[in-house]
C-alpha cells in the first residue's frame, strides 16, 4: 500500500532502520538521509523484526558466489530476524516489482542464488534448530547440514544422507536435491522431507507435506528456489553409528569399476558408495571406488567379506577407520588448505551431470580419453551411481534408467579468462553430449542454460513446473538467477 510519506514515518524508520522506504518512480530506496530528494510518494519499508542492509559493502558480499564467474549486485539485502520478515519483504517486493532470490552459503557456481537489483535474503541468520526428536529435526533453512549433523549426534541419530561438504545450507540444498555417498539407499536429502513452511512468491506463509499442500511440497523441492522460499524444515532422522571404515580400491578398467560400482549399490553391502576418475602416473586416468562400512564397536565390519567378489587392482586398497563425524566432514582439511593457499577464491567453473547407466561407459570413456589434468584444473572428477527408485521428487530430475551415474568435474581454474572460458564451452559441449543420450543437469554447476534448455530439462514435468510457478509466484519474483523464466 502506498502511503504519503510523513514526519512520523521517517521517525519510526529511524528508529527501526535506516532505510525508510523505496522510491517507485526514482527505482532507489530512501532513508531518513535522503528522503526529501525522493519523489513525493514512497512506499514506506514494512517493520521488520531483521536489518535490510543498502550499503555497498553489505550489497557486494552477495553480488558473487563460489563460482566467481557471475557478479549481479542487488539493491539490498535482508538478513531476517523472523520468518515473519521474509512475508513482509516479499509483500513489499511485490508491491514495488523487485525480484528476490534467496541466497543460503551462496555455494553456486553460476549466480542462482544472486539478483540484479533485487533483495537478497540472506538465510544464514535464521540458523536455529527449533526440535530434536527421536525420528525428525526441525530446523530454519538457514542452518547448515555440519550444524545439524553436530546436534543429532549428541542423540545418536543423523540425516539419512549428507553432502560431501556439509558447510551447505539446509535450505540451498533442499531447492536443488542434495545427493551423497548414502543416496543409493536413501535417495537424495528431498526424499527425506516430511514437512516444510513456506514464503511463496505471493508472500503467503504455507506448511506443506505429502499429506498437506502436496503441490507445493513438490513444486519446492528440488524447486530451485521459482516458488518459494524455504524457512523451516523437519528432516527425517536415522540411528547414527559412531564409526566408519573407509575402503579406496583402485582400477585401471573403467568398465570393471562401473560393474563393481553397480554389484554395491545393488546388494547394499556398504552404507556410502562413491568413486572418482583419478590421474595416473602416465598422464592417463584410471578409477577410485570409495565405500565406506558405519558400525558402533564391538561390532566391526569383515573387510573380507565387504570386498568379496570385486574386481580391483590387487594390492590398491587403502583401508582407513574414521568416526562418523570425522568420514562427513572428510572435506574440511582439504578446503582449509585451499583457503590457506587462496585457491578457494579462484572461478569454478563446475560441470554435473547424471549420465543413463545405459551409455555411462561409453560417455565418460569418451570424455576421459580426451580430457588432460589441466583441462580440469587437477580437480576431482566424480564418478558413481544411484538407483533412480530411491527418487520420489518430481523436478529431481534424472535420466529415465533404474541406474544413473552422477558425472562430475569439479574444476578450479586458473585466474585466466581464456581457459575459464574454454572450460565453459568444454562444459556445453559436454552437456548436449550428454543430453542427446537423455542425461540430464545436476543444476549446481555453470553451464550456458536458455529457456528451452530448461524447457527440456524438466520435460516430462515442464507443465507441472509452470503452473506451480504461475500459482505460487504468479508475478515472477523469485529466484531469477537460475534464468528459467
Ligand atoms: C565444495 C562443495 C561440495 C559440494 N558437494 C555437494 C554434494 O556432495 N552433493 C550435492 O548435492 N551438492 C553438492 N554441492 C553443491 C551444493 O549443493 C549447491 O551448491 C548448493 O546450492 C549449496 O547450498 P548453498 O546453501 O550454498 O545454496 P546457495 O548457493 O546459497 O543457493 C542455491 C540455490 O538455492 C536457492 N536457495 C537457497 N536457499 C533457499 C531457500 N531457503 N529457499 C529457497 N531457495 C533457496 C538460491 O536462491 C539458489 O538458487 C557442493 C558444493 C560445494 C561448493
Amino acid at each position: 500500500m502506498k502511503n504519503k510519506t510523513s514526519r512520523r514515518a521517517i521517525l519510526q524508520g529511524l528508529i527501526t532502520s535506516a532505510i525508510i522506504g523505496f522510491d517507485v518512480i526514482n527505482r532507489s530506496w530512501v532513508t531518513s538521509a535522503n528522503a526529501a530528494s525522493a519523489s513525493k510518494e514512497f512506499v514506506n519499508l514494512p517493520h521488520l523484526d531483521g536489518v535490510l542492509y543498502t550499503d555497498d559493502a553489505a550489497r557486494a558480499a552477495v553480488s558473487n558466489d563460489f563460482g566467481h564467474l557471475v557478479y549481479r549486485l542487488p539493491s539490498s539485502v535482508l538478513k531476517p530476524g523472523s520468518i515473519q520478515d521474509i512475508v513482509r519483504i516479499i509483500q513489499f517486493a511485490i508491491q514495488n516489482n523487485l525480484k528476490v532470490a534467496a541466497r543460503g552459503q551462496g555455494h553456486s557456481c553460476y549466480g542462482q542464488a544472486q539478483v540484479e537489483e533485487g533483495v537478497i535474503i540472506d538465510m544464514s541468520t535464521l540458523n536455529k534448530i527449533h526440535d530434536l526428536g527421536a525420528d525428525r529435526a526441525v530446523v530454519d533453512a538457514g542452518v547448515v547440514w555440519s550444524q545439524l549433523l553436530q546436534a543429532t549426534l549428541e542423540q545418536q541419530l543423523t540425516p539419512p544422507v549428507l553432502t560431501d561438504y556439509i558447510e551447505l545450507s539446509i535450505g540451498g540444498t533442499l531447492s536443488l536435491g542434495g545427493i551423497g555417498g548414502a543416496s543409493h539407499r536413501y535417495g537424495v536429502q528431498v526424499d527425506n522431507v516430511l514437512e516444510l513452511q513456506i514464503v511463496t512468491g505471493s508472500g503467503k506463509l504455507e506448511t506443506c507435506s505429502p499429506y498437506q499442500n502436496r503441490d507445493l511440497f513438490e513444486a519446492v523441492l528440488a524447486g530451485l528456489g521459482q516458488c518459494g522460499i524455504i524457512v523451516r524444515a523437519t528432516i527425517r532422522l536415522i540411528q547414527a553409528f559412531t564409526n566408519v571404515r573407509v575402503f579406496h580400491l583402485y582400477y585401471d578398467n573403467l568398465n570393471t569399476f562401473t560393474h563393481d560400482q553397480r554389484l554395491l549399490i545393488a546388494d547394499e553391502r556398504f552404507n556410502f558408495v562413491e568413486g572418482q576418475v583419478v590421474s595416473d602416473t602416465k598422464g592417463g586416468w584410471r578409477y577410485m571406488l570409495e565405500a565406506a562400512s558405519f558400525y558402533t564397536p564391538p561390532n566391526q565390519p569383515d573387510n573380507t567379506l565387504v570386498l568379496a567378489s570385486l574386481s580391483y587392482t590387487s594390492g590398491t586398497e587403502q583401508i582407513e577407520d574414521k568416526s562418523y563425524f570425522d568420514f562427513l566432514n572428510r572435506l574440511a582439511p582439504t578446503v582449509a588448505f585451499l583457503q590457506s593457499i587462496g585457491v578457494w577464491s579462484n572461478p569454478h567453473p563446475w560441470i554435473n551431470l547424471f549420465v543413463p547407466g545405459t551409455a555411462v561407459e561409453q560417455y565418460v570413456g569418451d570424455l576421459v580419453s580426451t580430457l588432460t589434468l589441466a583441462d580440469t584444473g587437477n580437480s576431482p572428477i566424480l564418478l558413481y551411481p544411484v538407483k533412480t527408485d530411491r527418487f520420489k521428487l518430481p523436478l529431481f530430475r534424472t535420466p529415465n534408467d533404474p541406474v544413473v551415474f552422477l558425472f562430475a568435474i569439479l574444476r578450479t581454474a586458473p585466474l585466466d579468462d581464456a581457459t575459464v572460458r574454454k572450460m565453459l564451452d568444454d562444459n556445453r559441449r559436454f552437456f548436449e553430449k550428454n543430453r542427446d543420450i537423455g542425461g540430464t543437469r545436476y543444476p549446481v554447476d555453470a553451464i550456458k542454460f536458455s529457456h528451452s534448455d530448461w524447457k527440456q530439462q524438466f520435460r516430462p514435468v515442464w507443465g507441472k513446473l509452470v503452473s506451480a510457478k504461475r500459482r505460487y509466484d504468479p508475478n515472477n519474483l523469485l529466484t531469477p538467477g537460475q534464468g528459467i523464466f
